[in-house]
This record gives C-alpha cells, structure tokens and sequence, in this order.
C-alpha cells in the first residue's frame, strides 16, 4: 500500500472534514477509507482515493461496530 499515516493524515471526509480510516471491504477485501461520523465507506481505486458521496456505500452497522 502506497499510502502512508502521513498521507492519511491529511485525507479527510468530503461530508463532515472528518478524519478516515483505514478498512478492507469484508466481501471483496478492497481498501476502503470509512468516515465513522457519516457511516460511509469510499472505495480505493488503485492509489487513489474516490472521496465523493456518491461513490461512497453505506456501512452495515456489524461493519461499523468493527471500525470504532
Ligand atoms: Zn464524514
């Protein structure tokens, strides 16, 4: 993985600014950055992340429950 915590750092939620982190889609095993304040999970295409709400899927809230 390219991104580092420094990176991550300054990556943020299109939505409420805030913070991500880091979580592997449990079907897929794709990166995902998850805003826990917006229940949402954008996906990570190649090193790129694709920090817009419409591309963002909800988290289930068993998935949430393993993110805080
Ligand atoms: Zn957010």
């Amino acid at each position: 993985m390219a991104f580092d915590s420094l990176l991550l750092s300054v990556l943020a939620c299109p939505i409420c600014k805030g913070s991500l982190v880091w979580h592997t889609h449990p079907d897929t095993k794709a990166p995902e950055l998850v805003c826990k304040f917006d229940r949402l999970a954008f996906p990570v295409l190649g090193d790129a992340p694709i920090l817009i709400e419409q591309k963002a899927r909800s988290l289930l809230l068993a998935e949430y429950e393993q993110v805080k």
